[in-house]
C-alpha cells in the first residue's frame, strides 16, 4: 500500500492492567528522531482495556498523536484481534513506518501485520536511522550469527516495519503532554478471535529475573568455572543490590538458567553499571550489553575483547578480585 502520511507509529503494548510495557515507551525515543527526519509526526498506538495510564505515559514521552482502541476484547493480547485493529488503523491513516517491541506478543504481531499488509519487517533491530540517500528507514540488526551488522531498507512497500527488543533504547525524559488523542471505535466479534485464553499460569519454575529493568547487573561467564562460582557473583550482586546476568557459555553449561542470559539470544540490557566477570566479550554477548552506561570488566586475560568496551578494566582472577570488591563496598557503607 501507499503511505498517506510521513508519520511514524510506535505500538505501545499494554499489560492486562492497562499500563504500558516499558519497551513501547522506550521506542518513543528513536521514534521521535525518525519521525522528525521523515518530516512526519510521532504517533503512539495503544490497544487494550482501560488503557488510560498507558496513554498518559505515551503522552508524557513525546507522542504527538495517540490512537487509542479500548475495549474488553483487547484486555489480553490475541493475534486475530490486534492484527485486525492495527491493519484497520494502517489502512485508514497510512503511516510510512512502524516500530513494535520484540516482546513475545510483538514477535507474534509484527510478522502477522506485515504479511497482511504485504510489506517487509526487520526483526530485532539494534539501531535505527534514516538512509540519507533514499529517505527510507535504515534498520540495523545483527546477521550471520552476530558476526556482522546488516542495514536493511524496505524501499517498495509501506509501512516499513521493524521490531526492537526491550532495553535496546532508553526511555526519554518526561516532556510536556501535547498529544492529540483519538479514540477509535473498532470492535472485533468474539467469533473472529480464534484463540481463547482459558487460564493464565504464572511461570513458577524460575524466579522472575528483571534484567531489562535492572540498574546494576553483575554477570558471570565461563570464567566462573561452575555453578559454585555463581555464589561469588551473587555475593557481589547482593552488596550492590544488583541482578545476576550470565553469558551463554555459562547458561549452556547448565550453571545458571537461561532467564539470566545476556546477549543476542538472551536479554538486551542497558543498566547504569554492568560488571562482566570471567566473560571474554564475544560479539554476541556485547550485542546485549554494550549500551550499558558504565562497564566494568574483570578478566585474567589482558587481551580479552571485553576490555575494548570496558570503562574500567581489572586484569586478575575474579575469585581474588570479587571478595576484595565486596569487602571494600561493605567497609565504605559501614
Ligand atoms: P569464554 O569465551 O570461554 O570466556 C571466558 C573468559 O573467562 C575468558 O576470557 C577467560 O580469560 C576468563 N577467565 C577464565 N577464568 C577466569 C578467572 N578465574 N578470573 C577472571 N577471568 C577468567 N553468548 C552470550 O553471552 N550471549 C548470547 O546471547 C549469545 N548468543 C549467541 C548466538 C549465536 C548465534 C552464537 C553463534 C553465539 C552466541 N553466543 C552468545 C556465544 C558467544 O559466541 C560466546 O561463545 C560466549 O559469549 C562466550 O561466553 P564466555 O565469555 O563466558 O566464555
Amino acid at each position: 500500500m501507499e503511505a498517506k502520511t510521513k508519520d511514524l507509529w510506535v505500538f505501545v503494548e499494554t499489560n492486562t492492567d492497562g499500563t504500558a510495557k516499558n519497551v513501547g515507551i522506550e521506542l518513543l525515543t528513536p521514534g521521535k528522531m525518525l519521525a522528525e527526519k521523515q518530516g512526519g509526526e510521532l504517533v503512539a498506538v495503544v490497544i487494550g482495556e482501560n488503557v488510560g495510564e498507558a496513554v498518559d505515559a505515551a503522552n508524557a514521552h513525546g507522542a504527538q498523536k495517540i490512537l487509542v482502541v479500548d475495549g474488553p476484547e483487547y484486555k489480553n493480547y490475541s493475534t486475530d484481534a490486534y492484527t485486525y485493529v492495527i491493519c484497520t488503523l494502517v489502512e485508514k491513516y497510512g503511516p510510512t513506518s512502524m516500530l513494535i517491541g520484540a516482546t513475545n506478543n510483538g514477535r507474534d504481531l509484527g510478522p502477522r501485520v506485515s504479511c497482511r499488509l504485504k510489506t517487509g519487517l526487520t526483526a530485532d533491530c539494534t539501531s535505527l536511522d534514516i538512509d540519507p540517500d533514499s529517505g527510507n528507514v535504515a534498520w540495523t540488526r545483527p546477521a550471520f550469527g552476530g558476526n556482522l551488522m546488516a542495514t536493511i531498507l524496505c524501499p517498495d512497500h509501506r509501512p516499513q516495519i521493524g521490531t526492537v527488543r526491550p532495553g535496546v533504547f532508553k526511555k526519554g525524559l518526561e516532556t510536556e503532554k501535547q498529544a492529540v488523542i483519538i479514540n477509535e471505535k473498532i470492535h472485533v466479534d468474539a467469533k473472529d478471535i480464534r484463540t481463547q485464553i482459558l487460564e493464565i499460569i504464572q511461570d513458577a519454575g524460575d524466579e522472575k529475573i528483571d534484567l531489562e529493568g535492572a540498574e546494576i547487573i553483575v554477570s558471570g561467564g565461563r570464567g566462573v568455572g561452575g555453578p559454585e562460582g555463581f555464589k561469588t557473583i551473587q555475593e557481589l550482586a547482593d552488596v550492590l543490590g544488583a541482578t545476576v546476568g550470565a553469558s551463554r557459555a555459562a547458561v549452556d553449561s547448565g550453571w545458571i538458567s537461561h532467564a539470566h542470559q545476556v546477549g543476542q539470544t538472551g536479554k538486551t540490557v542497558g543498566p547504569k553499571l554492568y560488571i562482566a566477570c570471567g566473560i571474554s566479550g564475544a560479539i554476541q554477548h556485547l550485542a546485549g550489553m554494550s549500551s550499558s552506561d558504565c562497564i566494568v570488566a574483570i578478566n585474567k586475560d589482558p587481551e580479552a575483547p571485553i576490555f575494548d568496551v570496558a570503562d574500567y578494566s581489572l586484569v586478575g582472577d575474579l575469585f581474588e578480585v570479587l571478595p576484595i570488591l565486596v569487602d571494600e563496598i561493605k567497609k565504605a557503607r559501614a
